[in-house]
């Protein structure tokens, strides 16, 4: 069974990297994010493409899961002491990515071309593709300061202000990277990963011709809020300053007309009914991945799951 996954970074990386060690490469494929992806002191970074990258390369951060494992923060520390700015943290090893990416990007190379070298490079046998080569930039709608670029939003104002919406700038011209749509139209199945689904997965269905596409094949997502809260992150605080109650219940209703399938954790077992009522089929279990065991366990429950529907 081949399956592809649209994921941002740090849930959806951890539930790739589940997949990833169940389905053979040529069973899995993953399409990320890079809505989040900025320019910084010069540097290009692609936040969500490093993050399932270095997950499925054995290489992330067990305790942030972004960035390395055995970091050293050498040339941050020097930064700090120069005044230099340093909202976003940047550790040596992660510098490495980010310089030769950026170095390549300014002679003409294609993120996705430069992505998938770098996991030759890593040792990732899976194909991960960048939703688009394109440049699109997650805006987010601030009652308090106005229209913020993501990265501002989100680190330097750690999430502080109240969302009012989003727009991703750019998406009217941005093609789906090579390889995108033949990842979509070639699965028997497609997983949307317990990612944000205002600014991870929403960015990826807003590339031409994605939504589409999804749309003529099963579709199950994991949801990213349980107990109506989130493991990490803005996602439960978007829904409330939009004005919807962040629940499982909310994700699904978030991509209704795409899914047949919706993950949902035991907390949320009395939602089962009321998704049902949307006409999507719904499974409970343990949808927390504390550690590799869980991405594991996770994993496997949404291929049986998607197995059954299927058959
Ligand atoms: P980001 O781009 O780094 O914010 O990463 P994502 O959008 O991929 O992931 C953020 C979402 O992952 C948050 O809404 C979290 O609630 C969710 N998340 C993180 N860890 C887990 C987990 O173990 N299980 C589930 N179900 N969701 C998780």
């Amino acid at each position: 069974m081949k399956i592809t996954a649209l994921a941002g970074g740090v849930g959806g990386a951890k539930l790739a990297h589940g997949l990833s060690q169940i389905l053979p490469p040529d069973q899995f494929t993953i399409i990320v994010n890079t809505g989040d992806d900025f320019e910084h002191l010069g540097l290009y970074i692609s936040p969500d493409l490093d993050t399932v990258c270095y997950t499925l390369a054995g290489l992330a951060n067990p305790l942030t899961g972004w960035g390395r494992k055995d970091e050293s923060w050498h040339a941050f520390n020097e930064m700090e002491k120069l005044a230099g700015q340093t909202w976003f943290r940047l550790g040596d090893r992660d510098l490495g990515t980010h310089l030769v990416r950026t170095e390549r990007r300014k002679h003409g190379e294609k993120l996705s071309t430069i992505t998938q070298n770098f996991c030759r490079a890593w040792g990732i046998e899976h194909t991960i593709l960048p939703m688009t080569d394109d440049p699109v930039y997650t805006m987010v709608a601030t009652k308090e300061m106005g229209e913020l670029a993501f990265q501002e939003y989100f680190v330097h104002q750690r999430c502080e202000p109240s969302v009012t919406g989003f727009r991703f700038d750019g998406i009217e011209k941005a093609l789906p990277a090579p390889g995108v749509l033949e990842a979509i139209d070639q699965a028997d199945a497609l997983v949307f990963c317990p990612s944000n689904p205002w600014v991870s997965i929403d960015p990826i269905l807003a590339v031409a011709g994605v939504r589409s596409a999804c749309a003529t094949k099963p579709v199950v997502a994991v949801s990213p809020i349980i107990g109506g809260d989130v493991v990490k992150g803005p996602a439960a605080k978007m829904y409330r300053e939009l004005g919807i109650q962040p629940s499982a219940y909310a994700v699904a209703k978030h991509y209704e007309n795409l899914l047949q399938g919706f993950v949902v954790d035991t907390v949320d077992a009395e939602l089962q009914a009321s998704i049902e009522a949307m006409n999507i089929s719904t499974l409970v279990t343990n949808t927390i991945m504390e550690d590799e065991l869980g991405r594991l366990r996770l994993a496997k429950d949404v291929i049986d799951f998607v197995n059954s529907l299927i058959k």
